[in-house]
């Protein structure tokens, strides 16, 4: 690992200055550590924000939601009352989330920036690696993790948080702070937009601005009418990624499908919001046909590469395995 200075503010006004041009945020470190080990990233300076006291915990409020302080560990929300009672699927999909050792250092904040596992980047090959002659390596090479949506180049790795697409199915909200934003220097966004897919080698697949840092997630309290269920396929029960994932939120009118939100993860490199499927559902009651129509509309534009087309059997089952599951499963009501 090269070397590194190191801060610790106790003031998110001091992020911003320490760093720098080539500073880096530290949270739990589950996976900067991991990619500064590997000189995957070399930055100069680490600003641990976890003396940072504004950005712990949660609060909850029946008339304004949940909202979770960026430095809220995963288990931490696994184990939050008004979280397993109000947003159970979010408990849910936290609990599943790697390992009880990492869920105890990993911050949500974090979770939301962690940087893609494609193997070509992990080596140090960037996000949008090329041959020699300019060609793909992800195209030309082993892309079975690969994504099946919104790949039309150059980016192909998918989107690794298992978290994100839930909160983004639930409505959730993004806070950014920076001391050179207008106002109280608080810039907020819905979380679909903090994902962008990058198109060249300088961008970056997050709406992070430099000096800005995450502070808190905002989700809108639950109705009482909602259904929501989350379905990943996995490899193997064990702390790994998921190679497919769908959330669907519906709003029901009795036993009709009002209108709905469908969220995709680990199949494109943004947390993917399925409207296909999600028009597909609307007017409809769920049944074993009826959210395999769905599924079945969800992949519609996927565009399989040379090894990952079994990816879109694995999303046809997590669309309707999710929408099965949000059939039998209220969404927790306004405690
Ligand atoms: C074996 C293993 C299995 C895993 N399985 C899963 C899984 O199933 N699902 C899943 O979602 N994740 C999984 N993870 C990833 C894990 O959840 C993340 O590593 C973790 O959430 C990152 O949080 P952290 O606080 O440790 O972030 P750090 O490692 O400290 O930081 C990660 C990145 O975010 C930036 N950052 C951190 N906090 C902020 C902030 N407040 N504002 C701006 N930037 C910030 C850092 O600069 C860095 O770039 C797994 C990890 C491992 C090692």
């Amino acid at each position: 690992m090269q070397a590194f200075e190191y801060a610790s503010p106790t003031r998110k006004e001091q992020v911003a200055t320490l760093l720098g041009e080539h500073g880096a945020i530290l949270a739990g470190g589950t996976d900067l550590l991991a990619l500064m080990k590997d000189d995957v990233v070399t930055p100069r300076r680490l600003v641990n924000i976890k003396q940072i006291e504004t950005l712990r915990g949660t609060s909850y409020q029946p008339g304004n939601g949940l909202r979770i302080g960026a430095l809220t560990t995963i288990a931490d929300l696994v184990e939050d009352a008004n979280v397993r009672q109000n947003y159970p699927v979010l408990a849910e999909a936290a609990n599943e989330a790697a390992s009880p050792q990492i869920r105890n250092l990993a911050t949500i904040g974090g979770n939301m920036c962690q940087r893609p596992r494609c193997w070509y980047f992990r080596n140090g090959l960037g996000l949008m690696p090329v041959t020699a002659d300019g060609k793909s390596m992800v195209l030309e090479g082993d892309n079975r993790y690969s994504a099946i949506l919104g790949n039309t180049g150059p980016a192909y790795f998918v989107s690794p948080s298992t978290i994100a697409p839930v909160l983004i199915a639930y409505g959730a909200k993004i806070r950014l702070y920076s001391p050179s934003a207008p106002g109280s220097g608080v810039r907020e966004l819905p979380l679909e937009n903090f994902f962008v897919i990058p198109k060249s080698q300088k961008d970056s697949e997050h709406d992070l601005r430099p000096g800005e840092l995450v502070i808190e997630l905002v989700v809108p309290p639950p109705s009482q009418n909602v259904k929501i269920g989350t379905y990943e396929v996995r490899q193997r029960a064990a702390f790994d990624w998921p190679l497919a994932q769908a959330t669907a939120v519906l709003e029901m009118d009795g036993n009709t499908v009002k209108s709905a939100r469908i969220v995709l993860g680990h199949v494109a490199p943004i947390p993917w919001l399925d409207i296909g499927g999600a028009q597909e559902i609307i007017g409809k009651s769920i049944t074993p046909e009826t959210a395999m129509a769905s599924a079945n509309a969800s992949v519609a534009l996927a565009r399989p590469l040379s090894h990952n087309k079994y990816k879109i059997t694995l999303t046809k089952v997590a669309v309707k395995r999710a929408l099965l599951k949000a059939a039998v499963h209220n969404s927790g009501g306004a405690a």
